[in-house]
């Protein structure tokens, strides 16, 4: 690598900028038997942006992030990330982290081992791992129960240990599946604010689902609009509100919850 690639302490800002779409979803389309879940989705996700899928409960955001993750295969379109076809590889091979809606903790393990985990998983070196989880449970304010239990925590503290541990390695795309949609109104909007905060400091790209309208404009960098398995509009929050290229779409971001 030459002098222009060299890496910066935050993480490489300007190799990003040559090759900005990290991973491009190219017609993907998914069946379950006579059911079209997902129809000719097409988007390129660009690095370090904070990308929400944002549609009514069934309209396929699960699905469709199941098939970033690697968890299930489409029934055509395909994946390319770096100018490979990625389309079957295995969730383990895809440096992806993952964050669902009551995603389990290991109950036996501290916070610390949770965070830690896949650290160990990957043989990284204890001195090296003791380090790193500090920093990332420094980042998500959890420095303090380091050496709780699951169930010592509330459920805003556990989903930052979800966060934590699936930040720990790295990982090139951090998936969400609805995080805050099982916490009650406070705890959301505050951790909305954390979550912002994160995505700034470690500069991952974020591909965040959500049905809820207020949140995805609140918080991404752009707005995927999905209805019934189709993608209807992507754009910044600002142009889908206030440009809506559908009667859907218009109706849709019109509904406050
Ligand atoms: P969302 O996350 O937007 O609420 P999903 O992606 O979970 O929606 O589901 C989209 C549609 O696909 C729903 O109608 C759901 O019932 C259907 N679906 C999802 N997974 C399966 C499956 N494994 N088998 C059959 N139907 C499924
Ligand atoms: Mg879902």
């Amino acid at each position: 690598a030459g002098i222009g690639s060299q890496a910066t302490p935050a993480g490489g800002v300007d190799a990003g900028r040559a090759s900005h779409i990290q991973l491009e979803a190219i017609a993907i389309s998914r069946r379950f038997g006579d059911f079209q879940a997902l129809e000719d989705i097409s988007i390129g996700i660009e690095k370090g942006e904070f990308l929400t899928l944002l549609g009514p409960s069934g309209s396929g955001k699960s699905t469709f992030l199941n098939i970033l993750a690697g968890f299930d295969a489409p029934s055509s379109g395909k994946l390319v990330q770096g100018g490979e076809d990625v389309t079957h590889r295995p969730a383990e091979q895809r440096n992806f982290g993952m964050v669902f809606q009551g995603y389990a903790l290991f109950p036996h393990l501290t916070v610390a081992g949770n965070v830690s985990f896949p650290l160990r998983v990957r043989k990284v070196p204890s001195a090296d791992r003791s380090r790193r989880v500090a920093q990332v449970l420094e980042s998500v304010g959890l420095t303090a129960h380091a050496d709780k239990l699951p169930r010592q925590l509330s459920g805003g503290q556990q989903q930052r240990v979800a966060l934590a541990r699936a930040l720990v390695f790295s990982p090139d795309i951090l998936l969400l599946d609805e995080p805050l949609s099982a916490l009650d109104k406070t705890l959301r909007e505050q951790l909305q604010i954390e979550l912002q905060r994160i995505h700034r400091e470690f500069r991952t790209t974020f591909v965040f689902v959500t049905h809820d309208q207020s949140e995805a404009l609140a918080l991404s960098s752009r707005v995927a609009i999905f209805n019934h398995g189709r993608l209807m509009q992507v754009g910044k929050p600002a142009d889908v509100y206030t440009r809506p290229g559908s009667r859907f779409v218009a109706e849709f971001l019109g509904q406050v919850n």
